[in-house]
C-alpha cells in the first residue's frame, strides 16, 4: 500500500498529493538557490511523475526559467511558494520539500554544492534556539 502525503502552497489554493516513496531530499547550498529562496539553501525531493497528483487546476501556476541557465522555478502567483515542476525530459517531478505538508516516512538527506555554502550558514547549528522571535 502506498500511504499520500499532502502539498500545496501556503495560500491553499494550489494542492497535490504524492506518493510517499522518497529515496533522498536533496539540499541545494548553490547560489542560484539561495537567490530564488532567499534563504540559506534549497531542499528538492525528486519523483516518477505518476507518483504525483494534482487535486486542483494550475491557473495560479508560473513558471520562472531562467534565460541563461537549466534552471526552472515554479510558484503560486498568489502567495509565491514553491510548487513541484517537470524535468525538462518530464519523466520526473521535483518536489519543494517545504510544500510538503506530511513528513515523509523514510527518506535520507543528502547536501550537494557544498563548496557554495556561505559562511553565516556554517554557524545555523550554533546559533540560539527558542519559540518566538529572541528578545
Ligand atoms: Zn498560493
Amino acid at each position: 500500500m502506498n500511504t499520500k502525503l499532502h502539498g500545496g502552497c501556503l495560500y491553499g489554493d494550489i494542492k497535490y498529493l504524492v506518493n510517499d516513496s522518497f529515496s533522498k531530499l536533496y539540499i541545494y547550498h548553490c547560489k542560484q538557490c539561495k537567490n530564488i529562496t532567499g534563504s540559506s539553501f534549497a531542499s528538492n525531493i525528486f519523483i516518477e511523475e505518476k507518483h504525483l497528483e494534482w487535486l486542483n487546476d494550475k491557473e495560479e501556476v508560473v513558471i520562472y526559467k531562467d534565460p541563461n541557465i537549466d534552471f526552472t522555478k515554479v510558484f503560486c502567483k498568489i502567495c509565491g511558494s514553491g510548487l513541484p515542476f517537470l524535468t525538462s525530459d518530464h519523466s520526473r517531478y521535483i518536489i519543494p520539500a517545504g510544500s510538503l505538508s506530511d513528513e515523509p516516512a523514510q527518506i535520507e538527506n543528502a547536501n550537494i554544492f557544498c563548496q557554495e555554502i556561505s559562511a553565516w550558514e556554517t554557524r545555523i547549528n550554533s546559533a540560539i534556539k527558542s519559540r518566538p522571535f529572541p528578545e
